[in-house]
């Protein structure tokens, strides 16, 4: 008789791990080794596959981040991408400015409201829409940084408003908000900065630098490696 076994039944029994033919000659049966299988296969799943130490429950998972965007700039729409710019200006958003894009962040990462409102770019485009990408503005949600006025692409010089990082880092959360509200995937179809758009949605564009340098981060060069870094710090924000 292998009490340590019969031991091992009682406490699988006792987990809710059923044994019909659990007897007493202390066989581990093949109900048994079922048992043991299913238990640690549940304890792994607890713990995760590479976990090791006793198992625990998971950590809670953490909190999506707070929503960057007020609910109310963000309206009930069939939105199919977002397109990221700059505008060319200063640090603040002017009206000229804020009649082009849906939002638009200052230098100091301060979100500021277009005037057009995003429904207006929705397939088909109604009067008002916001005009930040040429032919391609249905669906497309624009979103601004305040920088770059005077800048110059070869040689880079960003001129005296050169984008922050804080514009960045709000900016990667703001795509994160517009794509959980809009359902929109993170693909560098659906979420592009303006330099991306002539190469990943074949629509001809003029030359549009937004973005091929970061000001904040010279390490980055070119509209991909630009839009990548976009895509991955929006979707860890997600
Ligand atoms: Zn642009």
């Amino acid at each position: 008789m292998n009490t340590t076994v019969q031991s091992l039944q009682r406490r699988l029994i006792a987990l809710g791990f059923p044994l019909p033919e659990f007897g007493a000659d202390g066989d581990p049966g093949t109900e048994t080794l079922a048992a043991i299988g299913k238990a640690l296969d549940e304890l792994e799943g607890r713990r995760g596959p590479t976990g090791d130490g006793p198992p625990v429950s998971l950590p809670p998972s953490p909190k999506p981040s707070a929503s960057l965007v007020p609910a109310e700039w963000m309206p009930a729409a069939k939105m199919e991408r977002i397109i990221c710019h700059w505008t060319a200006g200063t640090h603040q958003a002017s009206e000229f400015d804020r009649s082009h894009y849906h939002m638009l962040i200052e230098a100091d990462g301060k979100l500021v409201r277009g005037i057009p409102s995003i429904e207006l770019n929705e397939a088909p485009a109604k009067k008002g829409y916001a005009a930040h990408t040429l032919n391609c503005n249905s669906g497309s949600i624009g979103v601004s940084l305040c920088c770059m006025g005077g800048s110059n692409e070869a040689p880079f010089d960003p001129g005296k408003y050169p984008m922050t990082r804080e514009q960045w880092d709000a900016l990667t959360g703001v795509v994160a908000d517009l794509c959980r509200r809009y359902s929109i995937p993170v693909k560098d179809t659906t979420v592009l900065s303006h330099a991306e758009v002539q190469n990943n949605l074949g629509m001809q564009q003029r030359n549009k630098w937004d973005f091929t340098r970061l000001a904040f981060d010279p390490s980055v060069k070119g509209a991909k490696a630009c839009g990548d870094k976009l895509r991955a710090e929006a979707k860890a924000k997600l």
